[in-house]
Formats: structure tokens, sequence, C-alpha cells
């Protein structure tokens, strides 16, 4: 059962136990105390409406709906013509004037839709019932946008900013729907609001990673009378295992073997084939592009000794970032509004993939912006009511504060 096919009874039994058991905890903490906003029955509506990657639509609609009660109008763009995805990114515009931000949330998740996702709320904390994700990641993103939508309303002062809930994050790497978002104009500061760590905790560049095939062809020979006629795949395939750096590299980069496959016809021959597949992980360009020099080295020189042919492919599935640190302006602006916002300013880097790196290749200053939540893409997935709001005011800091940053 698809997204599309969740019944609204089951939805609706869902609100009502989230909502009362919102009520019993304590009615006034889930409301945003500027607007009198809930935004944590914003984020259970939000979880309980299943959206695997490619079949954000339902949530897309509903994030349309919150939003025009807003005031907010938005439009859907053409992404889904490329992604495949039941909806296109959906837009929201506000305000006027330089400097133009950009901020982006993910409506899918990684569940695959079948079971219902059923949020509950226990002293400030949001988790499921045990049995799937609660999608914090990236629901509480979306939450938090929607929520500094909501405050920062009818404000004729801020510069333009342009709110992005994205599709096929989980599913896409360099196909995200992200990727194929069309703007007319040029972006100043773009952040990917996401990332499983205190709000106030920014992502300066997450790990690129490409896949690797090596085909080796040796040549059959019989493997008693006559192995010196014979060129040993398998060889081959052993000693490249035995020269690779395989493992951590100390900038962070990575090289693993994945798969090996291989052998003869039949136990009497040299055998003639092997293949290897393998992972190339870096943070930028030209880490990666070393670890793929360090690998073609290894296999030519393996394939000269043993006598043996063969061919590398590489696929890029994530962009690595091709810079070393990120634009000194934007740091100053996430560090300005997380201070101010009352919060503490912290830069990493992240070990997976994310929609910052995309960002970067669509030739914006990005950062990932935390959002709150730990262990996404488990059952044991969980947000703090607190945190969605920490995120929510934070994002109006960063809007506010941004023309101080010159
Ligand atoms: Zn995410």
């Amino acid at each position: 059962m698809l997204a599309g096919n969740i019944s609204d009874r089951s939805l609706k039994y869902n609100m009502e136990n989230t909502e009362k058991e919102a009520m019993a905890t304590n009615p006034k903490t889930h409301l945003d105390a500027e607007t009198d906003y809930d935004l944590v029955r914003l984020f259970c509506r939000l979880a309980s409406t299943q959206s695997p990657s490619l079949f954000e639509a339902n949530v897309a609609r509903y994030i349309k709906e919150e939003l025009r009660r807003i005031g907010v109008k938005t439009y859907s763009d053409k992404s889904s013509k490329y992604t495949k995805s039941n909806t296109g990114n959906i837009v929201a515009v506000v305000g006027k004037g330089k400097p133009v931000l950009l901020f982006v949330a993910h409506m899918d998740t990684v569940e695959d839709g079948k079971k219902q996702i059923k949020p509950i709320i226990k002293r400030g904390v949001i988790k499921s019932d045990g049995s799937t994700i609660v999608g914090s990641d990236d629901k509480s993103g979306i939450t938090a946008m929607v929520g500094a939508l909501s405050r920062l309303k009818g404000r004729k002062d801020i510069p333009r900013s342009i709110f992005v809930f994205s599709t096929a994050e989980e599913s896409g790497d360099n196909g995200m729907g992200i990727s194929y978002l069309k703007l007319k104009e040029a972006v100043d500061f773009a952040f990917s609001v996401d990332g499983s760590d205190k709000p106030g905790t920014f992502i300066k560049k997450a790990l690129g990673f490409g896949e690797f095939n090596i085909k080796i062809r040796g040549r059959a020979a019989h493997a008693a009378s006559k192995p010196e006629k014979g060129a040993n795949a398998i060889k081959a395939a052993g000693i490249i295992i035995a020269k690779l750096n395989i493992g951590k590299f100390k900038n962070g980069s990575s090289l693993s073997i994945a798969k090996i496959s291989g052998g003869g016809t039949t136990s009497a021959v040299v055998p003639d084939g092997a293949e290897l597949n393998g992972v190339v992980r870096g943070f930028n360009v030209s880490d990666m592009r070393g670890i793929r020099k360090h690998i073609m080295r290894v296999v030519s020189q393996a394939c000269i000794v043993t006598g043996c042919k063969y061919k590398i492919s590489f696929s890029e599935k994530n962009s690595a970032v091709p810079f070393d640190k990120p634009d000194e302006k934007i740091v100053a602006l996430a560090k300005l509004a997380t201070e101010s916002a009352g919060l503490r300013f912290n830069l990493k880097d992240l070990y997976s993939p994310s929609e910052v790196n995309a960002l970067y290749g669509m030739g914006y200053n990005a950062l990932g912006m935390c959002r709150g939540g730990r262990n996404a893409h488990s059952v044991k997935e969980y947000v703090e009511v607190k945190e969605i709001y920490e995120t929510a005011k934070l994002l109006t800091y960063i809007i506010t504060m941004a023309r101080n940053i010159r």
C-alpha cells in the first residue's frame, strides 16, 4: 500500500489519539508562544501522512492547504517530469529584496509506506509506536519552515525568502527533486533544513559517494597441464584487494569493496573472469579523484603482472563539493542568528548524503541546518517538541538578520 492509499479512518484515529495525548501532557507547551500556532499538531499530521520517496503528493497537498490557511501562496514546480514523483517540489516565496534566501526541507521519508506511522507524544518527545520511523527526517524540518512562515506573516520588512518542500531526497542521490528546481533569481544564502542534531548545529558539507565496477578478463587454460598459458583473473582480483587502501582516510574519505564474484567454466581451467564492486566516498572532489587514481593504478599493475585485461567504470551518486571551506558570509549569518536565538553554534561535516551538496551543485552558498531529532531511518527515531520550536525560531532569526551580513 502506497501513500495514496492510506485510509482516512486510520489517519483520523491517529490524530484523535495524538491530540488527546498532546492535551493530556500540557497543552500550553505545544503552542508557539508568539503565534499560538500548534506546530506539534502539524508535525503529527505530517508524520501520519505517509510519503515514501516519489509518493509525496499527499504531504504536498497538506502543506499547500496549511500555507493557504496561513495566507501564504504556493506553487508546484515541474521537477516531477524528471524525478517521476507524483508531485513537484512545493515552493512558497515571501519578502522582498536582497539578500535572497532559500530554505529546503524534503517531503519524502525512507519508509515504503506499507505500515501506518503513529506518532506518540510523551514528556516533550515525539516518537513512533516502535514499529516504524516517526519521520522527523525531514518532517520536523517542514514543520519548522511552516512555523517560521506563520511567525513572519504580514511582515513587509523581510528579504526575499524562498521556501521549498522537495521530493526524492532519500532515493534520489544526484536525481533529488531539488536538483531540478528552477529559480528566476540568484540566491545569496541557501539552507537545507535537514540533519539530526541540535538546532544551532550546521553542516558545512556532506559526503559525496560514487560506485565503481572492475571487470577483469583473464585467459582460460588447462589448470594442470598448461597453467602458464592462462591468465588468472581471480589472482588479479586478489592482488587488487591486497594492494588497495581499503578503509577510511585521515581526510574523512573512504574506499570500500562491497562485492566480489568470478571464476572459470570448470575447476579444470584457469579462471578467466572476475568482478569487483565498491564505493568511493569523499568530502570534496579532489579527495575522491585521488582515490579513483589510486584504484586505476592498482588495477592496472595487477593486470600487467597477471596478464589480464580490465575495464573500470565509475558512477557518481552524490556529488562531493569542490572546496574545503564554505562561504564565510553564510557561516557568519548562521552564527549570528543562532547566538541571537539563544542557541549554541556548531559547524560540522556529515557522513551521509544530503541536499546540501545538491545546493552547492546548483551554484549556491549553502549550509545544512540541523532541525533536531535523532536515530533517523530507524524505529528508534524521535524528536523533541522543543527542537521543532527552536528550529522555527532560528529560521525567523536567519531571515530577519540576513541584512546585517555584508
Ligand atoms: Zn533528511
